[in-house]
């Protein structure tokens, strides 16, 4: 992976060499820190990169650092102009992804979530597939269980909760699948390793409620608004068991890593023909319109990077960095 020339550390972009961490640093030792990761899209024609529903993206990560009672001194939308200033300042014109983090920054020994200073870093670093076979994905239940809202809040993007996701997902690949569909504590399905999960019956979607302990997607919702309002497809939210998938017409991962994987085979079954159907093929096809800002309905979701939309003196975060609030 080519490493990025710079990032927003300690409140504003330095070279990436100067963005590091001691140790001892709290978020490292304990996991305590949510992150995000969007995706930016280029866009030849208008040859612009465009940041994929930024504001969302960090909407929920000020819900996913207000479960760890952090509070960060920037609101979402500051946090996506810094966001597309980054991509601009790396001057990218190509596919990019975007990290984000909010850490306790603290080196200190012990264990908790009060009395800790928050630090924030976005990185973003040139980027293609994740999952490479998108259109055909082989997928096994897993032996872990989805971490439980109970244990560590599901719902957001907390780093110590990816220990769960990284078990399943090299489970998955040492015994050659492309990926792990992880079932909740008492056995239904909940998603992927880092992607949400949907399946096709009947022509109608079915995909977990967010209760079944996945984390909110913005891609689910995004997914869920285009089969509706685009393909006229039903989206139905309710709990799946694991066998339903084995009947299935389709099965879908859908997320900003993984974009919109048709997934063709479980625990070596078939889905539906063993082979992409048209459900996932054509909602592939209008999410990466979608996404490179193609498609005029959905324009607002698009964040520009050069155009007007980001010109450098809206890029700067507004309020200045209190820097008794971040550890730099
Ligand atoms: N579930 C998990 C565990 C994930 O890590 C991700 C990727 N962020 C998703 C679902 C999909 O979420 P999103 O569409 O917001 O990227």
């Amino acid at each position: 992976m080519t490493l990025p020339g710079h990032a927003f550390f300690g409140g504003r972009i330095v070279p990436y060499s100067e963005a590091r961490v001691g140790v001892l640093t709290h978020g490292l030792n304990y996991g305590t820190g949510v992150f995000s990761g969007m995706r930016g899209y280029w866009n030849d024609e208008e040859q612009e990169v465009f940041v994929f529903r930024p504001a969302d993206h960090y909407r929920r990560f000020l819900e996913s650092a207000k479960m760890l009672g952090m509070e960060l001194p920037w609101s979402a939308r500051e946090l996506a102009e810094t966001a597309t200033e980054l991509v601009r300042t790396e001057g990218y014109r190509e596919d990019c992804y975007l990290r984000s983090l909010a850490f306790y920054g603290d080196e200190t020994v012990g264990v908790r979530l009060h009395d800790l200073t928050p630090q924030v870093s976005i990185v973003a670093i040139p980027y293609g597939r994740y999952i490479e076979k998108e259109e055909g994905a082989h997928a096994t239940i897993s032996s872990w269980r989805r971490v439980d809202d109970n244990a560590i809040p599901a719902r957001g993007k907390i780093v110590g909760a990816y220990v769960n996701s990284a078990l399943a997902k090299s489970e998955a690949m040492r015994a050659g699948f492309d990926d792990a569909i992880v079932l909740t504590n008492d056995g239904h399905v909940s998603e992927g390793s880092a992607a949400n999960f949907m399946l096709v019956r009947n022509g109608v979607v079915i995909t977990p409620p967010i209760t079944d302990n996945i984390l909110e997607g913005i891609t689910r919702r995004t997914v869920m608004e285009l089969l509706d309002k685009e393909m006229g497809v039903k989206v139905v939210e309710r709990s799946v068991d694991r066998s339903e998938i084995y009947v299935a017409d389709e099965a879908l991962f859908v997320g900003t890593g993984v974009q919109i994987v048709a997934i063709t085979r479980v625990d070596h079954r078939p889905v539906g023909t063993g082979r992409i159907g048209p459900i996932a093929s054509a909602l592939r096809e209008l999410y990466f319109r979608v996404v490179r800002g193609q498609h005029p309905s959905y324009r607002h979701w698009c964040a520009g990077v050069y155009g007007p939309a980001a010109e450098p003196e809206k890029a700067a975060p507004k309020r200045r960095v209190d820097s008794s609030r971040l550890a730099i």
